[in-house]
């Protein structure tokens, strides 16, 4: 069995336009490399994503803060969320919104099993950890690097092997499709483009691709990931994580060494 040190690769849809979606798609598809998607709509690209169930799993984005086009009520936003995805297992909050209760009623409302809302920076060293509530469980999976907030830092690092050598663990990486097409590098020329494009959901293609960014960002670091799991051959969406995870506990012998 494989150890609890995976490279994975999870996408915040973030109401992104098609082509954006497509271009990111392809280049997973064209690699055979699996990755988790959180879902915040419906599209045709998304339609298309379902084609490669082998490939993509499909999570929920939902989004519980006031004014959330996904509905007024978090019973009514879980609602939407889960006619979106019906298989959803998975869910990343967006703008990593939560709360007890609110991971109580996920639990309470929906199928899901897994949340990757929680958002450890950089960190080494981690593995899932169980939420448990009336004795169920949901399996949190922190994830530790983050296309927008890398470009929060002073000095962004868009190479992959920094990254991966902050020690052992999982290490959950997390794109939009809107930064990868753009290879956003700089947080200004994006806040430029925000500015000039208000609703970027609509964007076209002419619209954004003033705004592309060369050399060093999101998609430099995006095909080197990408490039790395193709080449390791196991890549793994969030579900293989919870399965895994639910075999090593199993055996508890087997876990003390995995996560040592
Ligand atoms: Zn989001």
């Amino acid at each position: 069995m494989a150890p609890l040190d995976d490279v994975v690769l999870t996408i915040d849809i973030d109401w992104a336009p098609d082509f954006t979606i497509d271009f990111v798609a392809e280049r997973l598809i064209s690699r055979q490399v699996r990755a988790t998607w959180f879902v915040t709509h419906m599209s045709p690209a998304i339609a298309r994503l379902k084609q490669y169930p082998n490939l993509f799993e499909l999570g929920i984005h939902p989004n519980f803060l006031s004014g959330s086009t996904h509905g007024d009520t978090p019973d009514a936003i879980l609602r939407h969320c889960i006619a979106l995805v019906p298989e959803a297992s998975s869910v990343r909050t967006h703008l990593l919104f939560q709360s007890t209760l609110l991971l109580r009623q996920i639990l309470d409302q929906t199928r899901i099993t897994t949340d990757v809302s929680l958002f450890l920076p950089g960190t080494p060293h981690i593995r899932p950890v169980e939420w448990l509530c009336r004795r169920r469980t949901l399996l949190r999976i922190p994830y530790f690097w983050a296309d927008d907030f890398e470009m929060e830092r002073n000095i962004p690092c868009w190479c992959l092997a920094p990254h991966l050598g902050v020690g052992k663990g999982l290490k959950v990486f997390a794109f939009h499709p809107i930064h990868v097409y753009l290879n956003s590098a700089d947080i200004e020329i994006y806040q430029t483009l925000k500015h000039r494009v208000p609703k970027i959901s609509e964007a076209s293609a002419n619209d954004l691709n003033p705004y592309i960014q060369t050399g060093q960002g999101a998609c430099a670091l995006f095909k080197e990931v990408i490039a790395y799991l193709a080449a390791d051959g196991r890549s793994a969406c969030i579900q293989d994580i919870y399965n895994r995870w639910q075999d090593l506990r199993n055996s508890p012998q087997q876990l003390d060494q995995r996560i040592q």
